[in-house]
């Protein structure tokens, strides 16, 4: 499943070549990838032909593209566990499994090939309203991502107003870390591995941490996610883009996500995978006690 720094990647790699671009022509060749967008294809269709596209943006691990006029309607990417949104000439052959296939014209760059490529149908397109968010004047986001909490590469993140929430919560910090209407981006390898960096255990509540660990563990989130989004950049070529929003995971350099049964990289001890929510957790028991 991507998460924000293959998501980031995405909207990086999509950025320069749909900013400006109008959209010539639409296909929906699987309706199944429009379950989110209320209405039938006809009029995803009829929403999305001859509007230009604007910056994308990125919540969280949620992606969308507004459409011109500012602040009135964007399309909505949701790349559920396989989607991929690929860049293309216009004569390239046919991604297998394209489910919506979308031809634009750029200003500079000329015509190009938006397919949105989905292997399980998880994800999906819609057009959805964009409305103001409470907290940042001016600052708008679909309806459909507005109960999503900023991530914490957000310049308008209220780092007080985390703090402040996550004392006032009684869980455990994973739990917390993964509640997206908390805070968003943070997925279970990027938890795991800031949990390790910070020396906090999965399981410690959230109302017992202190303001200097909760402090030390929001830097440690940000730190393994600029990482890993240093990693997983990719460059933009005008004829042939490969936006893949699943790339590797697994290139990073882990120190606890999937590394049990190997040495702890501070102290040596093994590394453990206890189970959490349905997957797991990875940690090292001595670096990471509850406190
Ligand atoms: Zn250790």
């Amino acid at each position: 499943m991507p998460e924000l720094p293959e998501v980031e990647v995405v909207r990086a790699g999509l950025e320069p070549a749909v900013v400006g671009a109008v959209v010539t022509s639409v296909a929906v060749l699987d309706e199944r990838s429009l379950k989110r967008h209320d209405g039938p294809a006809e009029d995803f269709i009829a929403r999305l032909t001859g509007r230009t596209f604007l910056a994308p943006r990125r919540r969280g691990k949620f992606l969308w593209i507004p459409l011109a006029p500012a602040g009135g309607e964007a399309l909505v990417v949701h790349l559920g566990m396989s989607g991929q949104v690929l860049l293309r000439a216009p004569d390239a052959a046919a991604d297998p499994l394209t489910r919506i296939r979308i031809e634009i014209a750029h200003p500079d760059h000329g015509l190009l090939r938006v397919a949105f490529v989905d292997q399980r149908i998880f994800g999906s397109m819609a057009i959805d309203q964009l409305v103001e968010t409470p907290d940042v004047a001016g600052d708008t986001v679909p309806t459909q991502v507005a109960h999503i909490a900023r991530d914490p590469l957000d310049p308008a993140f209220d780092d007080r107003r985390f703090l402040a929430s996550l004392a006032r919560r009684n869980t455990g910090i994973k739990r917390a870390l993964l509640d997206q209407t908390l805070i968003s981006g943070v997925g279970n390898i990027y938890a795991d591995e800031s949990l390790w960096a910070a020396r906090v255990h999965y399981d410690q509540p959230t109302s017992t941490l202190s303001r200097a660990r909760a402090t030390t563990l929001l830097a440690e989130v940000r730190l393994v996610l600029g990482r890993a989004l240093a990693e997983g950049g990719t460059s933009f070529d005008a004829q042939y883009v490969n936006v893949n929003g699943a790339s590797g995971y697994f290139s990073h350099s882990l120190n606890a996500y999937g590394q049990q049964g190997r040495g702890c990289p501070r102290c040596g001890r093994t590394i453990v995978r206890e189970r959490f929510m349905n997957r797991g957790s990875h940690l090292c028991t001595f670096c990471q006690r509850i406190r």
